[in-house]
């Protein structure tokens, strides 16, 4: 049985367009192309307006004021921007301890890393098997003075959700800043830079059915937040990101930020009904499948699942109408053990076994029912094939 399209099942990876997104941005592409910075005529005064309502549309997904949105290239950049710009900010007289998560991002653990050569004192907190920050650690953690604390809301490998408000009032209630990175929870959790304390938040276009390439950085007012900018240039975006920005991008983030806002916690539900069916249909084939982070709170459309006796890589070779990633992170041509897997004590031979499995939008019930029988009938016939091997 295949299906007559392939199943998306990626979404942490990146998500397909709203159509909504699609037409929103149309106009900016083929109508009025005017630099949003030309002030000096009505199409970019038009383009220019059309870019503040996208940031109004933003700051109202976060609870923001638009002057703290700083538009960016995508999360990578902001998080950049966040962890470096604050750090060389301070610079190294006053404290110097940047803390993070092992289960981090690689752009955000590359930055703190990166800080070290600059002399800062990175501090690598360590998860628990379910994935989550242990609070008195980051306490203990926080006994010595701290710059910066960046802990993600919602983890990209296996969908846990951070406690970010206790995070943040015990960050602030030590005096330091809290940058969280939430890629993966903007529009799938609800999210207030108030609520959470956040001094810094990044978020990504492409994760939330927005185009591809534009993102945002949510920088405090109040009290002000101040960071030294990665690019030198025209001093766009408040003299943190030079560049012209990419007006029809911009409207797009806009727009998926509005629907994000609106149906985000929607789609939750129905995406949480339709993961229970897909895991229903695997539990009832896969005897001994295992849910990681199963104890822990997390976004509706994860699944990260280890399987009895079979590689992932053999799985993904035997389902090729599904697209699916494995727990674990390719780096070149080698592929180790994902460091999110890791550090939650599961061993390179079961990461070897895991899978990534996100669930969408516009994820089907019908898929899931193919995806549960497919999975089920491929990993049926691989552990038959190990068996008979041994
Ligand atoms: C995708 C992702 C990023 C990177 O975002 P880009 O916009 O692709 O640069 C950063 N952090 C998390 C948690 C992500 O899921």
């Amino acid at each position: 049985m295949r299906p007559n399209r392939p199943i998306y099942l990626d979404h942490h990876a990146t998500t397909p367009l709203d159509p909504r997104v699609l037409a929103a941005m149309r106009p900016w592409w083929e109508e009025n192309f005017a630099n949003p910075h030309s002030a000096e005529h009505a199409m970019g005064r038009a383009a220019e307006a059309a870019v503040e309502e996208a940031r109004e549309q933003l700051a109202e997904l976060l609870g923001a004021d638009p002057r703290e949105v700083i538009l960016t290239s995508g999360a990578t950049e902001a998080n950049n921007l966040a962890i470096k710009g604050a750090a060389r900010h301070a610079g190294t007289e006053g404290p110097r301890r940047v803390i993070t998560l092992a289960t981090e991002h690689k752009c955000v653990l590359e930055s703190v890393r990166d800080l070290a050569a600059e002399g800062f004192e990175p501090v690598i907190l360590p998860v628990g098997a379910d994935g989550l920050l242990d609070l008195d650690a980051l306490r203990a953690a926080l006994a010595v003075p701290t710059l910066l604390v960046s802990v993600m809301a919602v983890n990209n490998e296996t969908g846990v959700i951070q406690p970010l408000a206790e995070i943040g009032a015990l960050v602030k209630e030590h005096g330091a800043l809290f940058h969280t990175d939430a890629a993966q929870a903007a529009g799938r959790i609800a999210l207030d830079v108030e609520e959470v304390r956040a001094d810094l938040l990044s978020l990504s276009g492409h994760k939330i059915y927005g185009p591809k390439g534009i993102g945002a950085l949510y920088v405090r007012r109040r009290p002000r937040v101040r960071l030294v900018p990665l690019f030198s240039g025209g001093g766009q975006e408040r003299g943190l990101r030079s560049g012209t920005l990419p007006a029809p991008l911009v409207v797009g983030l806009g727009e998926a930020a509005r629907i994000a806002g609106g149906e985000g916690l929607l789609d939750a539900g129905r995406i949480a009904g339709q993961r229970a069916i897909l895991l229903e249909g695997l539990r009832a084939a896969i005897p001994g499948l295992r849910v990681n982070a199963e104890a822990a709170p997390r976004v509706a459309g994860n699944l990260n699942l280890t399987f009895p006796g079979v590689a992932a890589a053999a799985l993904l070779a035997a389902l090729p109408d599904l697209m699916l990633s494995t727990g674990s992170a390719c780096t070149s041509a080698e592929i180790s053990p994902s460091h999110v897997l890791t550090a939650m004590g599961i061993g390179p031979e079961e990461a070897a076994r895991t899978l990534r499995i996100g669930l969408g939008r516009f994820t089907s019930p019908q898929e899931m029912q193919q995806a549960a029988a497919m999975i089920g009938a491929a990993w049926k016939s691989l552990s038959q094939h190990e068996a008979a091997a041994e």
